[in-house]
Order: structure tokens, then sequence, then C-alpha cells
């Protein structure tokens, strides 16, 4: 080595050290001796350029290493161990050491703040010798000799120490190296300052990702789960993993009855009877205490908390948060650990993160069980009602099918229909040729059905956008069989007015024969002859309305509504022609046949055209057309007659309603045609509407359904 390569060093050296908090500055004479021996700067050399390495070393790990290295290499010793000062803690633990071969010092231990007069000197900037019986057996069984201890602090805070050992001789370095490595300490003490605030930072850092994918997991594993139990199980079982803790206890909390229930434990050794038993034993808890309270608590030392329930004589410390849901308490969970101090504000974070998502889940659980209960009622109902019930999804097949239905169309009970094709389970069935039709129409449709026994059903399909096809079917037979009765009676009765009707209808014509009438008898007896034809119409309508507001039996297959039309015309024509009335049929031959009981249609046509033949002055035109609209056939009969005003339009469709206007008062009728109208065409699915101006004329539309093959 050059001469200017000694002044470099030493140059180097000098600033290094007024560069640090220095605070013994070495004796001129020491200086001196540097100069004088080479081989003392070449020691320094070696110094510098360590001492600047360890600067560039953030890792403790590797920090501790180097500077056991280093501090071997500087002082001649064989084994130096490094140790640092434990996060939040009041213990210097091994960090790097060498020399140890294959020795492990993982383990080893310094509790320097028990040891005030060690601190103090390592703090006034002196190495102590430390005796092995003076150290944990740990620390004492690597250092096996006394050794020289070095403390590094940064302004007042121990950061480290270094402990300096010849262990087959006990031989401590020179006084003279012994200054010169307290040289070192201030660098050494920054260098470890550093890389200790950076492994906090990355384990903060670590604990914040591994808490993030936690709670990701969690998100997901709870949102997947719908049983309690193992909402509950999965929310002790994260709490205790990021606790590191060993038990842990969730309860329900009932606030009215101020009671914790439904508890779920893990981690403890003892049966469920057994810490059932406990706990009846005591009056309250830590987690009582939180749950009346809502605010979380951390107990350091359960030996201090009365109201501690010792579930496990091995568990020291104890952390209860409350499980919120809108400001009410429902529920605590617990954890213990058997650290004394076991759980920080970390924790207490992470398990309110736990709290609100078990909150979270344990409603959803609680909805679902709720639901499910709902769901068996209902089931339950629907089973025991004697009405048949049935869905049919959107696309087809049975969603459900009750008891009812499973007996009134003697289905095996062993099979399950869910899932199948209606189509297929009731092929050929007058039950499936009405759902048939009412997906046609879509809406609600109405029927009738007879089974085989000979019970007659009202069936109700209606549908529902989410649920699909709703079929209700309820039995009417003794309903059917009263109407029967009703029915024979108005026919019997009709027929017993009818007969004496004709009587006297045939006895005025005879009268009418006689040439001995003058003028004046012959009005009379053509007013009773016209009492007999307004009496045997009203008698007709009755029992046309009779019967079909029991239930018209429709006799439905493809129909031409152009004959039907033509029918109606050809029937009112003689009314029309006296009137001078022309009927423009504007039906055109092509439109496509409807689902209907031709003579029905007959008879609402006639009654529609023949109203508006009898409500619009002579010499009037009426209009019968018809146009195609979806799966319907769109008919109207348009006049240019007396027109109805909008009070009375509403009216119209009832039972003996008639319109009292000057115009037509002298106008015959009994008030039931547009009745009987409007339930025949409800009766084909269909439906019937007005638009209608006084003085202006009157529009009837009235849609059927189109025959399956259009
Ligand atoms: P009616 O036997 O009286 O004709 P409807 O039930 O057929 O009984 O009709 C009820 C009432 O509706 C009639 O009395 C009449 O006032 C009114 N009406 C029916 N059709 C028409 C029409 N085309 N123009 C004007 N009014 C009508």
């Amino acid at each position: 080595m050059r001469p200017s390569d000694y002044a470099t060093i030493k140059h180097k050296f000098l600033h290094l050290l007024h560069q640090t908090a220095w605070q013994k500055p070495m004796a001129a004479t020491d200086l001196q001796n540097l100069d004088a021996h080479a081989g003392e700067l070449e020691y320094l050399r070696a110094a510098h350029y360590l001492t600047l390495h360890l600067g560039t070393l953030l890792e403790l790990k590797p920090l501790a290493k180097a500077l056991a290295q280093m501090l071997a290499e500087l002082s001649g010793v064989e084994r130096v161990l490094v140790l640092v000062v434990e996060r939040d803690n009041d213990m210097l633990r091994y960090a790097g050491g060498y020399g140890l071969g294959e020795l492990r010092a993982e383990q080893a231990l310094y509790p320097f703040t028990e040891r005030a007069n060690v601190i103090e000197a390592w703090h006034k900037g002196e190495d102590v010798v430390l005796q092995p019986n003076q150290m944990p057996i740990r620390l004492a069984d690597l250092v096996g000799q006394p050794c020289l201890s070095i403390g590094f602090f940064v302004q007042d805070v121990l950061q480290g120490a270094a402990f300096l050992v010849n262990p087959a001789d006990g031989k401590l370095p020179e006084a003279q190296t012994r200054r010169l490595l307290q040289a070192l300490v201030p660098t050494v003490a920054i260098a470890m300052r550093n890389a200790r605030e950076h492994s906090v930072m990355t384990e903060t850092l670590a604990n914040k990702m591994q808490e993030h994918q936690m709670l990701r997991r969690i998100d997901r594993d709870l949102l997947d789960t719908i049983e309690l139990d193992s909402v509950f199980t999965m929310t002790l079982d994260w709490a205790m993993r990021f606790t590191t803790a060993q038990a842990a206890t969730l309860a329900l909390y009932d606030q009215e009855a101020d009671s914790l229930y439904g508890y779920v434990d893990l981690g403890y050794v003892l049966s469920p009877e057994q810490v059932q038993a406990l706990r009846a034993d005591h009056d309250g808890s830590i987690a009582h205490r939180v749950a009346r309270s809502g605010r979380a608590e951390i107990v350091p030392d359960v030996s201090f908390d009365a109201a501690y329930i010792p579930l496990s004589d091995r568990m020291k410390s104890h952390i209860s948060v409350p499980i919120m849901r809108e400001d009410r308490v429902i529920g605590v969970i617990s954890v213990e650990s058997r650290r004394l101090d076991g759980f920080n504000e970390d924790h207490l974070e992470f398990i309110q993160k736990l709290a609100s998502r078990a909150g979270v889940a344990i409603d959803n659980a609680k909805l679902y069980t709720d639901t499910r209960r709902e769901r068996e009622k209902l089931s339950r109902i629907l089973s025991n009602t004697a009405d048949v019930v049935m869905v049919i999804g959107a696309e087809g097949n049975i969603g459900l099918i009750n008891q009812s239905a499973l007996s009134v169309f003697h289905l095996t009970p062993d099979i399950s229909y869910i899932g199948l094709p209606f189509e297929d389970v009731f092929a050929n069935s007058d039950l499936l040729k009405l759902f048939q039709r009412a997906r046609k129409l879509g809406g609600t449709t109405v029927g009738e059905l007879t089974t085989t026994d000979e019970r007659t059903f009202s069936v109700n399909l209606s549908h529902n956008d989410s649920i699909g096809w709703i079929v209700v079917m309820h039995d009417i037979t003794p309903l059917k069989e009263t109407d029967q009765l009703k029915t024979e009676l108005v026919h019997t009765v009709s027929h017993d007015l009818k007969q004496p009707l004709s009587i006297m209808n045939g006895y005025v014509e005879l009268l009418l024969m006689q040439e001995k009438l003058d003028a004046m008898g012959v009005n009379w007896v053509g007013m009773i002859q016209k009492s007999i034809h307004k009496m045997r119409q009203l008698i007709d309508d009755i029992l046309d309305l009779a019967r079909y507001e029991s239930g018209v039996a429709l006799e439905t297959r493809p129909t031409s509504i152009t004959s039907v039309i033509a029918e109606s015309i050809a029937e009112i024509a003689p009314a029309a022609e006296q009137k001078h009335t022309r009927i423009i049929n504007e039906v055109d031959s092509d439109v496509p046949m409807v689902d209907g009981d031709g003579p029905r249609l007959t008879q609402v046509f006639t009654n529609l055209i023949g109203n508006a033949v009898k409500y619009s002055p002579n010499e009037s035109e009426v209009h019968v057309s018809a146009q195609r609209k979806d799966a319907m056939l769109r008919i109207t009969v348009r006049d240019n007659g007396f027109g109805i005003a909008p009070e009375d339009q509403a009216r119209i469709f009832d039972r003996f309603f008639r319109v009292r206007r000057p115009e037509t008062r002298e106008i015959e009728g009994t008030g039931l045609g547009l009745a009987i109208v409007k339930k025949l065409v409800e009766a084909h699915g269909g439906e019937i509407g007005v638009d209608s101006h006084l003085g202006e004329g009157t529009a009837f539309y009235i849609t059927l359904p189109l025959a399956e093959a259009n």
C-alpha cells in the first residue's frame, strides 16, 4: 500500500467519524498512532468499507450477519452474536451471527430492560463484559465464556447489541481494539435502525396484504354459505388465524331477553356440555358485557377481569367484538389467546371487519332459513288444499304439483313430476287443451273441465312473468248440480210460461180473422199481439242469460267468421230493409278462422248488427269489418246512428240496462242483449269494447282467438 493511499483512507475514516454522532472523539495521540501504524490503517480501511457496506443492507437478517462477520474480523474473536430489539417488546432477539457453526441461535433472547446498569453503560458508549450466568440459558449456552457486549443506540433508543466471545479460551479483545470498535457504533446503530424500520414496514405491508386477501376470501366464502353453523365456524376460524389465537366463540344476542344463545366454540378441549355447564354457573361474561354495551373490548390479562369465564385455564388474554346490524347488537365474537396481552389494535380492527361480514352473512342465512320455512309452510298448505294447484315454468315443465292434482288426475304419487314436460304428463287431456289455449291468449284464462269421474272443475290459468303459468282448479261439482236444478227450473217455468203465451197468440190470431172487429178492436188485438211477442222475447233472453251465466258449455272449433257474419246479416236483413238501412259487409273472405262456437257467435253478431240497425235512424249504414291482430281477430260493427252518451257506455253491458233518451224511447228491447253478448265473447277468451259519440254513431269491437292452424 502506497503512502498516499494511507492518507486517503485516514481522511475518509476521520470524515466518517465526524459525520456520525460520535460523542467521544479519539484522543489526539490515538490519531497520531494511526499515522504511525500502517497495520492499523489497513484495519481502519477495512472497517470503513464494511460500515459503508452495512448502510446499504436494508434487511435486518443480512445486516446482522454482515455486522457479526465484520465485528469478528475487526476484533479477532471467534464468535459474534448480533441481537436486535423486538418490535414493541423489551427483549433483544438473535438476528444474525458469526462463528456459530452448527449451533442454532434463533431462540436466544436477552431481556435488556431487566439490566439497567448494562443499558446505561452501553448508552454511555462503553462496552460491558457479561458473564454467562448473567444471561438467559439459551444465550449463555451460545456464549460459554465471558463476552464483550456493545449496545447500539440512535439517540436514546436502543436498536440492538453485539456479543463478542472466544468460546475456546474466553480471551477478550484488547482495549485498543475495543476503542476502535466503539468508533463504529453510531453508523452501525443507524444502519440497524433503518433495517428495523424497513422490516416493520415490510411486515406491516405483508400483514395488510394478508388481511386484504383474507377478507376477500371471507367475503367469497361467507357469500357462498347459507347455513348458519358454517358461517359461525368459518368466522371463528378466520379470527383465530389472523390473531394467531387458540380459541374462539361466536354467540348470538337476543336484545329483548338480554341473553346470548346459539354458542359456537372452537379450540376448547371441553365438551359442549361442560362448556354449557360452566357458562350456566356464571351470571355474566365479557361477551355479555360487550353485547350490552355494543363496544369491543380487549382484555390483556383475563385474571384481572371478574366477568371472565375460564373455558380453559391456559387462556391469558381475550378480545370480544360485537356483531352489529343497523345499530343493534345481534351477536358477539370472542377470541382468546394463551399469550398475555395477545391482542392489539390490528387484531381488533380485523375482527371488527370480520364481525360486520358475519352480520351480513347471519342476516342472509336467517333470511334463507326464514324463506325455507315459509316455503315449507306454503308447500304444506298447498298439499293440504282441496284445490288443484300446479305451476308450469316458462319452458313448459312442471314446477309444482300438489297432492290434489295427483289424485284428481290419477297420477301415481311414486314419481316426481317436477321438471317433466306438462304436455307429456297431461297428454291428450282437456286440461292440456285449455293450457294451450291460455298460452295462445296470454293473461288469464278461465275454463271448465270435467274429469273422467264426472267431477266438474273451474280452471283458472294465469300467467306470471317470473313464475310461468299457475293452474288452479276448484271443484264446482256441487255448484253444477245446483245449477243444473236451476236450469231445469228455469226451463220448466219458461216452458210453462211460453205455452200459455202460444195459446194466447193462437187465439189472438183467430180473433184477427173475425170480421166482426172494428178498427179499434183490430188495433187493441194488435197491441195484445205485440205484448205477447215482447214477453216471449224476454223469456228467451232470460233463458239464454241464465244458461250463459252458469258457464257456457262452448263447442269450439275452427270457425269461419265470414259465414258467421253473413248468417247474422241475413237474419237482420228483413228488419234492415224495413228501415231502408244498408248493411255493408266488409269482411274479407280470406280472414283467418277463429276458435269459436258457430251458433253462439252468430247470436253475438245478430245482436250487435241488430242493435246497430235498431239504434240508427232510417236510411242509415251499418259496416261490419274484420282484421287480424296478433293471435286474435278483431271484428268491428259500426253504425252512424244515435250513439251512446259516455256515462251510459259503462252500463250498457249490465243486465236490463236500457238507455233512456227521447230518440230511443220508442225502440223496444229487454236490456239483456249486450249482457248475453259480453258473456259469450268472454267465454270464447275474447273481449268486447265500445266507441261511441252521441249523435254520430257507435262502433262495437270484438276480439276472438284465432284457430290453432293460424
Ligand atoms: P236492448 O234489448 O235494449 O237492445 P241491449 O243490451 O242490446 O238491450 O242494449 C243495451 C242498451 O244499449 C240499449 O238499450 C241501447 O240503449 C244501447 N245500445 C246498444 N247498441 C247500441 C247502438 N248500436 N247504438 C246506440 N245504442 C245502443
